[in-house]
């Protein structure tokens, strides 16, 4: 039995960086890069102001005040899109939009609530200083500038500065392939009759889900029974994904068979058992530079496993180089035993009370329990630490969704 950090690393070293692909950048959200991106432009491309007004030469506002106003002469206008092209001269001013071209001759921009315009005259009534309003070319990104790097991770932000610098597409790290094959004798999918001591694969579907939230591509190997031979040639099916998932018959019971499957088909076992709960029988190998998991079968086992080990392994293939869910501390609302000898991930939600942040179990911790992972915020991280933890002690809590933990207070209020 190894400890989680250990088995995290173990597993991490094996892991392949997948090939790279060129995609639209529409269809680049929350992929990594694989280029660098130098802009070949600068932005904004020109001069232009910041606001709605009128372009002048600022030595023509000189003594402005409310009571003396300036007088200048509208000669004309540049509105955004559309460029006024002449000199604007002494005592002349241009109506500007934002993000109008700022026109030759000009150099500051009046803002329209401080003018009045006067049939085709301009009382200016506050002068700004010399310069202002104005947005110089190249301000936001220079040419030749490297603005994003590879290893960026693209969000909103991204794909709009992708746009600007005038790139459709943009090459990223490739998805991994996830197969993932659930086992065990007493398995029913969804359109099946759930007899006595059925059980419905849930596992096929929330392990999809977990891949498909990290970015990765799953395919579905089926369920199969608690029989090697079966369970062998699903696995040879796996073999052309990235990466193979199974759950279920990893533990010591009699139609454990799977680790041995495994072995047969040509997975280099690295490790079982991590010291964990839920999450114990985890099954670690390589085949070629594949990883393989055989994750536990019971369902918040397989899906607390797949956050420690698959999901780090799915983002490092994918080209990211933050790995893990966030961490945050928060004071026991209740006590919490501890579990001797491993490592014990609570399902916890999260809420706020006197301005901190509280943690209390979501219910049965069973690890066949789907329920209090459902309720989860996050997972409490126990160590086994003799007497458990009291209410009132701090503990680190491992945050499972992107969104978690919700605060009652919004921080703009
Ligand atoms: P195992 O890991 O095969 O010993 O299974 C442990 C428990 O998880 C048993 O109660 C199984 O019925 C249950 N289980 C195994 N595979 C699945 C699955 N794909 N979906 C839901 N429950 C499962
Ligand atoms: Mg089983």
């Amino acid at each position: 039995m190894i400890d989680i950090g250990e088995a995290q690393r173990q597993v991490l070293e094996e892991i392949p960086v997948l090939g790279t692909e060129r995609i639209h950048i529409l269809e680049a959200l929350g992929r990594v890069l694989a280029q660098d991106v130098t802009s070949s432009r600068n932005v904004p491309m020109c001069k232009n102001s910041a606001m709605d007004g009128y372009a002048c030469r600022h030595e023509d506002l000189v003594g402005t005040t409310l009571q003396t106003p300036a007088r200048l002469r509208l000669v004309g206008e540049s509105p955004a899109g559309k460029p006024y092209r002449e000199t604007v001269g002494a005592g002349e001013a241009v109506r500007i939009t934002t993000g109008g071209v700022i026109p030759p001759g000009a150099d500051t921009v009046v803002m329209v609530e401080n003018t009045e315009l006067q049939d085709q005259f301009v009382a200016i009534f506050a002068a700004p200083p010399k310069g202002a309003h104005i947005r110089d070319a190249g301000e936001d990104v220079k040419a030749g500038e490297l603005v994003l790097s590879q290893g960026t991770v693209v969000r909103p932000p991204e794909v709009g500065m992708l746009a600007t610098l005038g790139h459709a597409y943009v090459h990223v790290f490739q998805r991994p392939i996830v197969a993932i094959l659930s086992t065990g004798d007493e398995l029913v999918d969804l359109d099946e009759p759930l007899t006595e001591g059925k059980v419905v694969c849930s596992n096929s579907y929330s392990l999809a889900a977990q891949v498909t939230e990290c970015g990765g591509i799953p395919i579905s190997l089926g369920m199969c029974s608690d029989d090697g031979e079966e369970q062998q040639q699903r696995l040879y099916q796996g073999l052309r994904a990235d990466v193979i998932v199974t759950s279920g018959g990893v533990s010591v019971g009699k139609y454990d068979l799977v680790q041995d499957s495994l072995s047969q088909v040509g997975v280099n076992v690295k490790f079982w058992k991590v010291a964990m709960k839920p999450g114990k029988p985890l099954v670690f190998g390589t085949i070629g530079n594949k990883p393989v998991f055989g994750l536990p079968g019971n369902p918040t086992s397989a899906m607390t496993s797949f956050e420690q080990f698959v999901r780090p392994a799915l983002l490092k293939m994918m080209g990211h180089t933050r790995l893990f869910r966030p961490t945050m501390e928060a004071v026991l609302a209740e006590d919490v035993p501890s579990e001797p000898g491993r490592l014990h991930l609570v399902r916890c939600a999260l809420f706020e009370e006197n301005g901190q942040t509280m943690a209390r179990s979501t219910g049965t911790q069973s690890s066949g329990a789907l329920r209090s992972m459902v309720l989860a915020d996050g997972l409490m991280i126990v160590p086994p630490v003799e007497g458990g933890f009291s209410r009132g002690a701090k503990v680190k809590v491992q945050l499972l969704h992107s969104n978690a933990p919700l605060v009652a207070s919004s921080p703009f209020w």
